[in-house]
């Protein structure tokens, strides 16, 4: 039933009354963006629809989780027929282990792989493992790269936590905040010199291997390597947080795109289909460490959730069954990224699109974006501008102009097209 856009604003008062913010997670209250948010009502393919009947659309693919769209018949029959065998057990079921095959295939260096619920659970949990393995206290990040929620990487965080302008939160102990050394992204002489200072107390660095949570960055091709030898050299371990990158950038994800082996792995989004599932993993004499083969303790009432694993599993099947698909999204995502480009050019407005395979981001200036102090000179009183502009044209982008837009599957060229045009009409009274 379709709500007048009266019910949908008291909708969004109910929220408020009930909901901290009105939402169970920060950015979706387009805060960043000012306005109030649209309820989805239903998505299909790369489009949704709110609760008023308006269709849009979608480049926020659920953050990144929905990599063949909304409601992929294969994903949604895999997930019907799990619950129909029982939602959760809290015992072991065969599809955890089908699962758990299908990702340590992936990746050549991990042999054990732990499910857990969400991408923030999964970092926290390979940096205690982390800090185990080395008897070592010290986690180094990079500002404007978000790992979840946890304590100790609320320093300089990306994400909503950037969004909002609170890069860091109240409620993280002192003791806490001191155990995390924050670094600007790609400055390898800020990491020597740390490591040079207090290498021998690091356990491990945590880097997301390609940033999406600052907008999209990729690395200049040293960073990565340098971080590898670094810690190596120091005996820390080097964490890659592929939430994001993971099965979206590649087979696997960055790691195997470019041969650079972390010692532990996070995933999350595509591996759960659109469903609440994450992973960490690595070598066996890491993860052996974990309870109950080790010591070290983690456990969850639905980890490895017989829905989730089956809807993921059906999700990496999907993707696996077609030999050239990320050939064929990385050339979708790459002739978007320089459409968008050759509009803006066009129009006169300085922006930057930084993009690699299914995920870009648009920052209005005009030099190109390296670190969270470059993300932070872009104007995003313009973003605000354009995700209006957008949403009234029928796009919706996600609601900060420190995400990254996401493409999947079913943004076929015809449907990019579309948003091209869109953009194309918007601009042609800018600012509006
Ligand atoms: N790591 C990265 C790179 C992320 O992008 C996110 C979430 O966006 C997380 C960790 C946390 O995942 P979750 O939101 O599932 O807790």
């Amino acid at each position: 039933m379709e709500e007048s856009r009266d019910e949908a604003r008291a909708l969004w008062h109910r929220a408020r009354s009930l909901i901290p913010g009105g939402v169970n997670s920060p950015v979706r209250a387009f805060q960043a963006v000012g306005g109030d948010p649209v309820f989805i009502q239903r998505g299909l393919g790369p489009r949704v629809w709110d609760t008023t009947g308006r269709e849009y659309i979608d480049l926020v693919m659920s953050w990144g989780a929905l990599i063949h769209g909304h409601a992929h018949p294969r994903i949604n029959a895999a997930a019907a027929r799990a619950v129909e065998r029982g939602s959760s057990f809290g015992m072991p079921t065969p599809g955890e282990v089908e699962l758990a095959a299908v990702l340590v295939d992936a990746f050549p260096f991990m042999d054990r792989v732990r499910l857990v619920n969400s991408g923030t659970e999964a970092t926290m949990s390979a940096v205690r493992l982390a800090r185990a393995a080395t008897g070592r206290d010290l986690i180094v990040k990079f500002a404007g790269c978000y790992h979840g929620h946890a304590d100790g990487f609320l320093a300089e965080a990306g994400s909503g936590a950037l969004t909002l302008g609170h890069p860091s939160s109240p409620g993280v102990p002192e003791a806490s905040a001191r155990l995390t050394r924050v670094l600007p992204y790609q400055d390898i002489e800020a990491a020597r010199d740390l490591f040079g200072r207090e290498g021998d107390q690091i356990a491990a660095v945590i880097v997301e291997p390609v940033a999406g949570n600052m907008g999209v960055i990729v690395p200049d091709p040293a960073f990565l390597p340098s971080l590898r030898q670094l810690t190596e050299d120091a005996g820390a371990l080097l964490v890659f947080d592929e939430v994001i990158t993971g099965f979206r950038t590649a087979w696997g994800g960055w790691s195997t795109r470019t041969g650079i082996r972390p010692d532990l792995i996070t995933l999350g989004k595509i591996i759960g289909g659109g469903f609440p599932l994450a992973a960490y993993g690595g070598p066996a004499e890491l993860m052996d460490r974990i309870a109950p083969a080790g010591p070290v303790y983690q456990a969850g009432t639905l980890s490895g959730n017989p829905v989730a694993v089956a809807a993921g599993h059906a999700a990496l099947e999907l993707i696996r069954e077609q030999e050239d698909f990320y050939e064929r999204l990385d050339r979708a995502t790459g002739a978007f990224a320089g459409n968008l480009r050759e509009i803006f050019h066009r129009h006169g407005i300085p922006a930057v699109v930084q993009h690699t395979t299914g995920m870009l981001t648009v920052f209005f200036t005009d030099h190109p974006v390296r670190n969270l102090h470059d993300a932070r000179t872009a104007d995003t009183r313009a973003y605000a501008r354009l995700f209006h502009a957008l949403l009234d044209q029928g796009v919706h982008l996600p609601p900060s102009a420190f995400e990254g837009w996401f493409l999947s599957s079913a943004h076929e060229p015809g449907v990019l097209d579309a948003v091209c045009e869109r953009l194309d009409t918007a601009l042609k009274d800018w600012p509006p």
